[in-house]
């Protein structure tokens, strides 16, 4: 038997015994909607759409947590229901390339925007050459997909910067920010700040926070003395800052959405945790400092689809799209070992799922992955422990107690990100490469691979 022959069977053997292994799961918990679901997407084939949902700093316990508190250890969230699951590598690289086992989400997110791995701080740009490297966002636009980046971050902040922008340095958001990232200036010969650098790729939807980068007066090039939102409306843009203006958006001109001068406000509060632990607390399910026409991430998402929808089918193209949503402060409120702030915003990123996955259900030609950056420090410990660091107890909406705790760093310190495997799920054309133990570079070559970038 050739070799070639020989892996193609492999393969093939492989992929049934994932399909048995997968369909057997149906029994229990309802793990996915059908077996020609799975079929589907183990057989491959080309995507129209692909829509990539980014949990920052949602590991495996983030997760849990998020499915313990809302619908209970045996119940299941709407990440939970891929036909498909698999696990990734996330580590960065040194500037000499070796590993750095603990990336951040610049890092991250350039390697699974670009394929290639960097150090912690760049956005899409080479380890030790510091030179760009073509996103799968550009790749997208350059192949006639339309294009979308959504997130609860400042929309300059490093998961969505990595598709539309290249920088030395996360930290260089907008045009009075430039100080880490000399190279990159207009003054420079380079393409400015993360905020001008989105607008100036003409994303066509782009929704999030930091209106406070957009205000900033550039400094050099064409569009000296205006504000980087003056440069996006020059560009065509539609800005809108809320709900109802979101949902005024009109198909056909590229949407700049701005609904918080920061990140956007988390969607519930509680009580931090501290050293010692807290009493048993239930989450509150609102934020009082959360206006109440701020977007939902759902709704963000849901906008985005029909935008981007809309855009292709007034162009009469048979290409579709390429949308990235990402649940950010997941990882921000694992930062401040605030659990009720991560459970609310896991669940405010797993309705945005839902939305993806109900649009897939009509339009199965779309490739929907579900994936973290990195995993982080939140872990679910024995309520009779008496860890170090940081704890709370929660009682779930099943009416259990819940000990966290947040030990990654010392109290009063930032809670750090951890180095571990994260989950990647997936359905839809080519979602069987999710399968097995991959690197978050292999994401970039799935998504390429989908939509036949070239
Ligand atoms: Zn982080």
């Amino acid at each position: 038997m050739h070799r070639a022959t020989r892996r193609r069977l492999t393969l093939a053997t492989a992929l049934v015994a994932a399909t048995t292994a997968a369909v057997a799961v149906t029994t229990s918990a309802g793990a996915f909607d059908s077996k020609e679901q799975a079929r589907k997407a183990i057989q491959g084939g080309q995507a129209k759409n692909v829509i990539l949902l980014i949990g920052d700093g949602m590991g495996d316990s983030e997760i849990t947590l998020a499915r313990d508190y809302t619908v209970g250890a045996g119940g299941r969230l709407n990440m939970d229901r891929f036909p498909l699951t698999g696990a990734y590598t996330t580590y960065a690289v040194h500037a000499d390339g070796s590993p750095d086992y603990v990336t951040d989400s610049a890092a991250s997110g350039t390697g699974w925007a670009t394929g290639v791995k960097t150090v912690n701080g760049r956005i899409s740009k080479t380890p030790g050459t510091d030179k760009p490297v073509r996103t799968l966002l550009e790749l997208a636009q350059r192949n006639g997909y339309a294009t979308g980046d959504v997130t609860t971050a400042e929309l300059t902040d490093a998961t969505p910067a990595v598709l539309a922008a290249h920088a030395t340095d996360r930290s260089c958001q907008g045009p009075a920010d430039m100080a880490k990232c000399p190279s990159d200036t207009i003054a420079a010969g380079g393409p400015g700040s993360i905020a001008e650098q989105e607008v100036g790729h003409q994303v066509d939807v782009l929704l999030g926070g930091g209106r406070q980068r957009f205000d900033q007066t550039i400094t050099e090039g064409k569009y000296k003395g205006r504000t980087v939102t003056q440069q996006a409306r020059e560009l065509g843009y539609q800005v809108v800052t809320d709900d109802a203006s979101l949902k005024a958006a009109e198909a056909g001109r590229p949407v700049l959405g701005l609904f918080a001068p920061g990140n956007v406000p988390t969607e519930w509060t509680g009580k931090a945790a501290a050293v010692g632990g807290t009493a048993p607390q239930r989450c509150v399910t609102a934020n009082p400092n959360r206006p109440a026409t701020t977007p939902s991430l759902a709704d963000s998402a849901a906008t985005a689809i029909r935008l981007l929808e809309a855009k292709q089918r007034a162009n009469h193209s048979k290409k579709g799209f390429f949308l990235q949503v990402e649940g950010a402060s997941i990882d921000k409120q694992d930062h401040a070992a605030d659990p009720c702030g991560q459970i609310g915003e896991t669940a405010a990123f797993d309705r945005a799922v839902k939305v993806a996955r109900d649009y897939a259900a009509t339009h199965p030609d779309t490739l929907v992955v579900t994936t973290a950056d990195h995993g982080h420090t939140s872990q679910i410990v024995p309520l009779e422990a008496t860890p170090p660091g940081l704890s709370a107890t929660l009682v779930t909406d099943e009416g259990g107690q819940l000990k966290v705790n947040y030990s990654t760093n010392t109290p009063g310190q930032s809670q750090e990100h951890t180095g571990t495997e994260v989950r990647i799920a997936a359905q839809g054309p080519l979602a069987y490469r999710v399968l097995g133990v991959t690197d978050q570079t292999d994401l970039f070559t799935t998504v390429r691979e989908a939509l036949r970038l070239r």
